[in-house]
Protein backbone atom coordinates (compact mmCIF):
# COMPACT_ATOMS: atom_id res chain seq x y z
CA UNK A 1 0.00 0.00 0.00
CA UNK A 2 1.47 3.42 -0.71
CA UNK A 3 -1.40 5.33 0.46
CA UNK A 4 -0.24 7.29 3.97
CA UNK A 5 -2.26 6.46 7.06
CA UNK A 6 -3.36 8.66 9.41
CA UNK A 7 -1.29 11.43 9.92
CA UNK A 8 -2.49 12.53 13.75
CA UNK A 9 -1.45 8.82 14.80
CA UNK A 10 1.82 9.17 13.67
CA UNK A 11 2.78 12.08 16.41
CA UNK A 12 1.52 9.70 18.92
CA UNK A 13 3.81 7.84 21.28
CA UNK A 14 2.50 4.48 22.73
CA UNK A 15 2.01 4.12 26.11
CA UNK A 16 5.34 3.29 27.96
CA UNK A 17 3.21 2.18 31.09
CA UNK A 18 1.53 -0.33 29.13
CA UNK A 19 5.08 -1.09 26.88
CA UNK A 20 6.95 -2.08 30.10
CA UNK A 21 4.17 -3.97 31.61
CA UNK A 22 3.72 -5.98 28.41
CA UNK A 23 7.89 -6.03 28.04
CA UNK A 24 7.70 -7.46 31.82
CA UNK A 25 4.70 -10.09 31.51
CA UNK A 26 6.43 -11.49 28.18
CA UNK A 27 10.06 -11.78 29.91
CA UNK A 28 8.54 -13.24 32.77
CA UNK A 29 6.10 -15.84 30.57
CA UNK A 30 9.68 -17.07 28.60
CA UNK A 31 11.12 -18.07 32.20
CA UNK A 32 13.31 -14.87 32.61
CA UNK A 33 13.60 -13.87 36.31
CA UNK A 34 12.14 -10.33 36.44
CA UNK A 35 10.58 -8.13 39.25
CA UNK A 36 7.92 -6.09 37.82
CA UNK A 37 6.92 -2.66 39.72
CA UNK A 38 6.10 -1.41 35.92
CA UNK A 39 2.19 -1.02 35.69
CA UNK A 40 -0.18 0.18 38.49
CA UNK A 41 -1.77 -2.86 39.01
CA UNK A 42 -3.13 -3.90 42.13
CA UNK A 43 -1.85 -7.57 43.24
CA UNK A 44 -4.99 -8.43 45.04
CA UNK A 45 -7.81 -10.50 43.20
CA UNK A 46 -11.01 -9.21 42.29
CA UNK A 47 -12.99 -9.41 45.69
CA UNK A 48 -15.09 -12.34 45.95
CA UNK A 49 -18.74 -10.74 45.73
CA UNK A 50 -17.77 -9.29 42.60
CA UNK A 51 -16.45 -12.38 40.66
CA UNK A 52 -19.76 -13.85 42.16
CA UNK A 53 -21.32 -11.30 40.69
CA UNK A 54 -20.18 -11.42 37.23
CA UNK A 55 -21.12 -15.00 36.93
CA UNK A 56 -24.45 -14.63 38.43
CA UNK A 57 -24.76 -12.05 35.17
CA UNK A 58 -23.49 -14.52 32.62
CA UNK A 59 -26.26 -17.50 34.14
CA UNK A 60 -28.73 -15.16 34.04
CA UNK A 61 -28.14 -14.49 30.37
CA UNK A 62 -26.65 -10.65 30.81
CA UNK A 63 -25.13 -11.11 27.61
CA UNK A 64 -26.64 -9.08 25.08
CA UNK A 65 -26.03 -5.19 24.10
CA UNK A 66 -27.25 -2.84 26.42
CA UNK A 67 -28.05 1.12 25.99
CA UNK A 68 -24.81 2.68 24.99
CA UNK A 69 -24.39 4.68 28.29
CA UNK A 70 -24.76 1.67 30.31
CA UNK A 71 -27.12 -0.64 32.14
CA UNK A 72 -29.40 1.48 34.51
CA UNK A 73 -29.00 -0.24 37.62
CA UNK A 74 -25.10 0.38 37.87
CA UNK A 75 -25.86 4.11 36.55
CA UNK A 76 -27.88 4.38 39.93
CA UNK A 77 -25.38 2.78 41.86
CA UNK A 78 -22.87 5.47 40.82
CA UNK A 79 -25.10 7.95 41.14
CA UNK A 80 -25.50 6.79 45.00
CA UNK A 81 -21.51 6.37 45.05
CA UNK A 82 -20.44 10.18 44.52
CA UNK A 83 -23.59 11.01 46.79
CA UNK A 84 -22.31 9.67 49.76
CA UNK A 85 -18.56 9.93 49.13
CA UNK A 86 -17.89 12.69 47.30
CA UNK A 87 -20.88 14.94 48.20
CA UNK A 88 -21.91 15.30 44.32
CA UNK A 89 -25.54 15.34 43.19
CA UNK A 90 -26.08 13.50 40.05
CA UNK A 91 -28.81 11.78 38.07
CA UNK A 92 -28.52 8.18 36.27
CA UNK A 93 -28.64 10.48 32.97
CA UNK A 94 -25.45 12.46 33.60
CA UNK A 95 -22.88 8.52 34.05
CA UNK A 96 -22.10 7.04 30.58
CA UNK A 97 -20.31 3.41 31.93
CA UNK A 98 -16.81 3.07 30.06
CA UNK A 99 -14.39 0.66 29.27
CA UNK A 100 -11.76 1.96 31.98
CA UNK A 101 -11.32 5.00 33.30
CA UNK A 102 -8.92 5.44 30.63
CA UNK A 103 -11.84 5.45 27.94
CA UNK A 104 -13.32 7.57 30.24
CA UNK A 105 -10.75 10.33 29.82
CA UNK A 106 -10.56 10.16 25.71
CA UNK A 107 -14.63 10.61 25.79
CA UNK A 108 -14.36 13.65 27.61
CA UNK A 109 -11.76 14.92 26.00
CA UNK A 110 -13.31 13.39 22.58
CA UNK A 111 -16.55 15.81 23.57
CA UNK A 112 -14.64 19.18 24.78
CA UNK A 113 -11.64 19.21 21.91
CA UNK A 114 -11.47 21.35 18.83
CA UNK A 115 -8.56 21.37 16.51
CA UNK A 116 -6.36 23.57 18.29
CA UNK A 117 -8.10 24.13 21.76
CA UNK A 118 -5.63 23.62 24.20
CA UNK A 119 -5.65 21.48 27.34
CA UNK A 120 -3.59 22.26 30.40
CA UNK A 121 -2.56 19.33 31.88
CA UNK A 122 -0.12 19.65 35.47
CA UNK A 123 2.82 18.00 35.43
CA UNK A 124 4.31 15.51 36.13
CA UNK A 125 1.23 13.89 34.41
CA UNK A 126 0.01 10.21 33.28
CA UNK A 127 1.80 9.61 30.51
CA UNK A 128 -1.64 8.83 28.73
CA UNK A 129 -2.87 12.54 28.84
CA UNK A 130 -0.86 14.39 26.86
CA UNK A 131 -1.37 11.80 23.52
CA UNK A 132 -5.05 11.45 23.86
CA UNK A 133 -5.36 15.31 23.66
CA UNK A 134 -2.65 15.24 20.37
CA UNK A 135 -4.66 12.85 18.70
CA UNK A 136 -8.06 14.43 19.06
CA UNK A 137 -6.29 17.69 17.87
CA UNK A 138 -5.69 19.78 20.43
CA UNK A 139 -2.37 21.01 22.50
CA UNK A 140 -1.30 19.93 25.44
CA UNK A 141 -0.01 22.97 27.85
CA UNK A 142 2.02 21.31 30.30
CA UNK A 143 2.01 23.51 33.98
CA UNK A 144 5.16 21.99 36.19
CA UNK A 145 4.17 21.43 39.27
CA UNK A 146 7.34 22.03 41.23
CA UNK A 147 8.69 19.46 43.77
CA UNK A 148 8.86 21.62 46.69
CA UNK A 149 5.02 21.97 45.62
CA UNK A 150 4.75 18.40 46.17
CA UNK A 151 4.92 18.34 42.21
CA UNK A 152 1.47 20.60 42.42
CA UNK A 153 0.33 23.53 40.72
CA UNK A 154 -0.77 26.73 42.18
CA UNK A 155 -3.44 28.85 41.29
CA UNK A 156 -0.91 31.58 39.90
CA UNK A 157 1.09 29.30 38.05
CA UNK A 158 -2.88 28.08 36.27
CA UNK A 159 -3.93 32.03 35.91
CA UNK A 160 -0.93 32.68 33.96
CA UNK A 161 -1.27 29.21 31.56
CA UNK A 162 -4.92 30.01 30.50
CA UNK A 163 -4.80 31.81 27.09
CA UNK A 164 -7.89 32.94 24.81
CA UNK A 165 -7.55 28.55 23.25
CA UNK A 166 -7.61 27.36 26.88
CA UNK A 167 -10.32 24.77 26.97
CA UNK A 168 -9.92 22.69 29.84
CA UNK A 169 -7.69 21.49 32.76
CA UNK A 170 -6.89 17.79 33.27
CA UNK A 171 -6.26 17.05 36.43
CA UNK A 172 -5.38 13.78 38.17
CA UNK A 173 -5.87 13.86 41.97
CA UNK A 174 -4.74 11.80 43.88
CA UNK A 175 -1.73 11.92 40.98
CA UNK A 176 -0.28 9.06 38.98
CA UNK A 177 3.02 9.26 39.03
CA UNK A 178 3.68 11.69 41.73
CA UNK A 179 1.55 10.53 44.61
CA UNK A 180 0.54 14.15 45.35
CA UNK A 181 -2.98 14.83 46.60
CA UNK A 182 -4.81 18.71 46.74
CA UNK A 183 -6.25 19.94 49.89
CA UNK A 184 -9.67 21.48 49.56
CA UNK A 185 -7.61 24.75 50.34
CA UNK A 186 -5.52 24.29 47.30
CA UNK A 187 -8.05 22.59 45.05
CA UNK A 188 -10.55 25.76 46.18
CA UNK A 189 -7.69 28.36 44.78
CA UNK A 190 -7.53 26.24 41.31
CA UNK A 191 -11.70 26.05 40.89
CA UNK A 192 -11.72 29.88 41.06
CA UNK A 193 -9.76 30.29 38.39
CA UNK A 194 -11.34 27.26 36.66
CA UNK A 195 -14.50 29.36 37.02
CA UNK A 196 -12.75 32.69 36.07
CA UNK A 197 -11.74 31.49 32.67
CA UNK A 198 -14.83 29.65 32.05
CA UNK A 199 -13.13 26.24 31.25
CA UNK A 200 -13.55 22.99 31.66
CA UNK A 201 -12.31 20.33 33.89
CA UNK A 202 -11.63 17.35 33.56
CA UNK A 203 -11.39 15.82 36.99
CA UNK A 204 -9.53 12.08 36.96
CA UNK A 205 -10.38 10.35 40.38
CA UNK A 206 -9.37 7.16 40.20
CA UNK A 207 -7.06 7.16 43.23
CA UNK A 208 -9.79 8.66 45.24
CA UNK A 209 -9.71 5.66 47.76
CA UNK A 210 -6.04 5.61 48.16
CA UNK A 211 -5.32 8.63 50.31
CA UNK A 212 -3.44 7.88 53.01
CA UNK A 213 -4.07 11.26 55.37
CA UNK A 214 -7.00 13.06 55.51
CA UNK A 215 -10.28 13.17 53.44
CA UNK A 216 -10.31 12.85 49.54
CA UNK A 217 -12.09 16.19 47.72
CA UNK A 218 -13.69 15.85 44.55
CA UNK A 219 -13.24 19.10 42.36
CA UNK A 220 -16.56 18.74 41.57
CA UNK A 221 -17.81 19.52 44.80
CA UNK A 222 -16.47 22.93 44.71
CA UNK A 223 -18.46 26.67 44.56
CA UNK A 224 -19.42 26.61 40.27
CA UNK A 225 -17.49 23.56 39.12
CA UNK A 226 -20.23 21.05 39.21
CA UNK A 227 -21.69 22.44 35.61
CA UNK A 228 -18.06 22.64 34.14
CA UNK A 229 -16.34 19.48 35.76
CA UNK A 230 -16.42 15.60 34.40
CA UNK A 231 -15.72 13.49 36.71
CA UNK A 232 -13.42 10.36 35.42
CA UNK A 233 -13.61 6.87 37.71
CA UNK A 234 -13.00 3.52 37.42
CA UNK A 235 -13.12 0.20 39.27
CA UNK A 236 -9.61 -1.43 38.35
CA UNK A 237 -7.27 -0.13 40.98
CA UNK A 238 -10.08 0.35 44.08
CA UNK A 239 -11.41 -2.91 43.34
CA UNK A 240 -8.59 -5.25 41.79
CA UNK A 241 -10.15 -5.25 38.31
CA UNK A 242 -7.62 -4.28 35.60
CA UNK A 243 -8.66 -6.90 33.36
CA UNK A 244 -12.50 -6.26 33.48
CA UNK A 245 -12.14 -2.79 31.43
CA UNK A 246 -15.08 -0.91 33.29
CA UNK A 247 -15.27 2.83 34.20
CA UNK A 248 -17.35 5.83 33.83
CA UNK A 249 -17.84 9.57 32.99
CA UNK A 250 -19.98 11.39 35.35
CA UNK A 251 -21.05 15.07 33.50
CA UNK A 252 -22.63 18.07 33.43
CA UNK A 253 -26.19 16.16 31.59
CA UNK A 254 -25.58 18.31 28.08
CA UNK A 255 -21.81 16.45 27.95
CA UNK A 256 -22.76 13.21 28.97
CA UNK A 257 -25.65 13.06 26.19
CA UNK A 258 -22.72 13.33 23.72
CA UNK A 259 -20.70 10.89 25.16
CA UNK A 260 -23.39 8.54 25.13
CA UNK A 261 -23.55 9.30 21.23
CA UNK A 262 -20.21 8.86 20.47
CA UNK A 263 -20.02 5.58 22.44
CA UNK A 264 -23.33 4.12 20.94
CA UNK A 265 -21.23 4.85 17.71
CA UNK A 266 -17.29 3.76 18.68
CA UNK A 267 -17.74 0.83 20.92
CA UNK A 268 -21.48 0.18 21.40
CA UNK A 269 -21.23 0.21 25.65
CA UNK A 270 -18.69 -1.48 27.98
CA UNK A 271 -19.21 -4.97 28.50
CA UNK A 272 -22.48 -6.24 29.92
CA UNK A 273 -20.76 -8.53 32.60
CA UNK A 274 -18.52 -5.89 33.25
CA UNK A 275 -21.48 -3.86 34.21
CA UNK A 276 -22.55 -5.90 36.89
CA UNK A 277 -19.21 -6.91 38.69
CA UNK A 278 -18.83 -3.24 39.08
CA UNK A 279 -22.62 -2.76 40.11
CA UNK A 280 -21.35 -6.00 42.59
CA UNK A 281 -18.13 -3.92 43.55
CA UNK A 282 -20.45 -0.52 44.21
CA UNK A 283 -22.60 -3.10 46.76
CA UNK A 284 -19.97 -4.53 48.59
CA UNK A 285 -19.05 -2.09 51.04
CA UNK A 286 -15.35 -0.45 51.45
CA UNK A 287 -14.06 -3.01 53.85
CA UNK A 288 -11.56 -5.05 51.19
CA UNK A 289 -10.82 -1.85 49.50
CA UNK A 290 -10.20 0.21 53.24
CA UNK A 291 -7.63 -3.06 53.81
CA UNK A 292 -6.06 -2.58 50.66
CA UNK A 293 -5.27 0.98 51.21
CA UNK A 294 -3.67 0.34 54.72
CA UNK A 295 -1.75 -2.38 53.16
CA UNK A 296 -0.54 0.04 50.17
CA UNK A 297 0.48 2.71 53.37
CA UNK A 298 2.56 0.00 54.87
CA UNK A 299 4.09 -0.58 51.64
CA UNK A 300 4.70 2.79 50.74
CA UNK A 301 6.26 3.34 54.41
CA UNK A 302 8.35 0.63 53.14
CA UNK A 303 9.88 1.95 49.98
CA UNK A 304 10.26 5.16 51.57
CA UNK A 305 12.78 3.83 54.02
CA UNK A 306 14.53 1.39 51.58
CA UNK A 307 14.56 4.09 49.04
CA UNK A 308 15.80 6.74 51.29
CA UNK A 309 18.98 4.57 51.98
CA UNK A 310 19.64 4.11 47.96
CA UNK A 311 19.01 8.00 46.64
CA UNK A 312 21.05 10.79 47.07
CA UNK A 313 17.97 12.73 46.85
CA UNK A 314 15.44 11.19 49.06
CA UNK A 315 11.81 10.61 47.89
CA UNK A 316 8.65 12.59 48.52
CA UNK A 317 6.63 10.79 50.63
CA UNK A 318 3.28 9.86 48.52
CA UNK A 319 0.04 11.30 49.85
CA UNK A 320 -1.93 8.86 47.77
CA UNK A 321 -2.12 6.46 45.05
CA UNK A 322 0.53 3.66 44.95
CA UNK A 323 3.62 5.20 43.10
CA UNK A 324 6.69 6.59 44.38
CA UNK A 325 8.20 9.09 41.78
CA UNK A 326 11.76 8.72 42.85
CA UNK A 327 15.15 11.07 42.06
CA UNK A 328 17.64 9.39 40.24
CA UNK A 329 19.59 12.23 37.91
CA UNK A 330 22.25 11.74 40.74
CA UNK A 331 23.48 8.69 39.15
CA UNK A 332 23.37 10.47 35.43
CA UNK A 333 26.58 10.84 34.01
CA UNK A 334 28.06 7.39 35.16
CA UNK A 335 28.84 4.34 33.61
CA UNK A 336 27.27 0.51 33.80
CA UNK A 337 30.08 -2.24 33.93
CA UNK A 338 29.47 -2.69 29.92
CA UNK A 339 30.69 1.17 29.76
CA UNK A 340 27.41 2.81 28.95
CA UNK A 341 26.72 6.11 30.27
CA UNK A 342 23.17 6.97 31.89
CA UNK A 343 21.89 9.86 30.27
CA UNK A 344 18.28 10.15 31.54
CA UNK A 345 15.74 7.89 33.10
CA UNK A 346 15.30 5.99 30.12
CA UNK A 347 18.60 4.32 29.64
CA UNK A 348 18.63 3.78 33.26
CA UNK A 349 15.36 2.15 33.16
CA UNK A 350 16.79 0.06 29.97
CA UNK A 351 20.29 -1.15 31.84
CA UNK A 352 18.10 -1.99 35.53
CA UNK A 353 15.93 -4.47 33.46
CA UNK A 354 18.82 -5.85 31.49
CA UNK A 355 21.09 -6.02 34.01
CA UNK A 356 19.15 -6.62 37.34
CA UNK A 357 15.47 -7.98 36.09
CA UNK A 358 14.23 -4.89 37.22
CA UNK A 359 10.60 -3.46 35.32
CA UNK A 360 10.44 0.28 36.64
CA UNK A 361 9.12 3.49 34.61
CA UNK A 362 11.14 6.37 33.38
CA UNK A 363 10.09 9.40 34.58
CA UNK A 364 10.28 10.92 30.85
CA UNK A 365 7.29 9.24 30.06
CA UNK A 366 5.55 11.18 32.63
CA UNK A 367 7.30 14.56 31.64
CA UNK A 368 10.06 14.60 34.28
CA UNK A 369 13.27 12.88 33.46
CA UNK A 370 15.01 13.40 36.87
CA UNK A 371 12.50 10.63 38.26
CA UNK A 372 11.91 7.09 38.28
CA UNK A 373 8.39 5.46 38.81
CA UNK A 374 7.83 2.14 41.11
CA UNK A 375 4.41 0.98 41.26
CA UNK A 376 4.18 -0.47 44.72
CA UNK A 377 0.72 -2.05 44.78
CA UNK A 378 2.95 -5.62 44.33
CA UNK A 379 3.32 -8.25 47.43
CA UNK A 380 6.14 -7.41 50.10
CA UNK A 381 8.55 -10.27 48.89
CA UNK A 382 8.30 -8.51 45.39
CA UNK A 383 8.65 -4.73 46.70
CA UNK A 384 11.83 -6.63 48.70
CA UNK A 385 12.85 -8.18 45.44
CA UNK A 386 12.70 -4.82 43.72
CA UNK A 387 14.60 -2.72 46.11
CA UNK A 388 17.51 -5.08 46.16
CA UNK A 389 17.62 -5.17 42.48
CA UNK A 390 17.58 -1.38 42.47
CA UNK A 391 20.92 -1.20 45.30
CA UNK A 392 22.54 -3.52 43.68
CA UNK A 393 22.13 -2.17 40.26
CA UNK A 394 22.71 1.68 41.03
CA UNK A 395 26.04 0.17 43.35
CA UNK A 396 27.80 -1.12 39.95
CA UNK A 397 27.69 2.28 38.43
CA UNK A 398 30.56 3.78 38.19
CA UNK A 399 31.89 7.66 37.85
CA UNK A 400 33.46 8.34 34.56
N1 LIG B 1 -2.66 3.28 34.89
C1 LIG B 1 -1.66 2.28 35.14
C2 LIG B 1 -0.27 2.86 35.13
O1 LIG B 1 -0.09 4.04 35.00
C3 LIG B 1 -1.80 1.10 34.17
C4 LIG B 1 -1.15 1.21 32.85
C5 LIG B 1 -1.71 2.33 32.02
O2 LIG B 1 -2.85 2.22 31.59
O3 LIG B 1 -0.99 3.31 31.88
O4 LIG B 1 0.64 2.12 35.30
Amino acid sequence: MTRPLSTRTQNIAASLTVAIDTLAKQMIAEGKDVVSLGAGEPDFPTPEPIQEAACKAIHDGKTRYTAPVGILEVRKAVCEKLEHDNDLHFTPEQIVMTSGAKHAVFNALAVLINPGDEVIIPAPYWVTYPELVKWLGGTPVFVQGSRENDFKITAEQLRSACTEKTKAILVNNPCNPTGSVYSRDELESLAKVIVEKDIYCISDEVYEYFVYNGKFMSAAALDGMAERTIVINGFSKSHCMTGWRIGYDAAPLPIAKVIGKIQGQATHHPSNVAQYAALGALQMGMHSVNRMRDTFKKRRDYMIERTSKILKTPAKTPEGAFYLFAPVNDFYGKKTPSGEVITGSIDLCRYLLEQEGLAIVPGAAFGDDSCVRFSYAASDETLQKACDRFESGLKLLCST
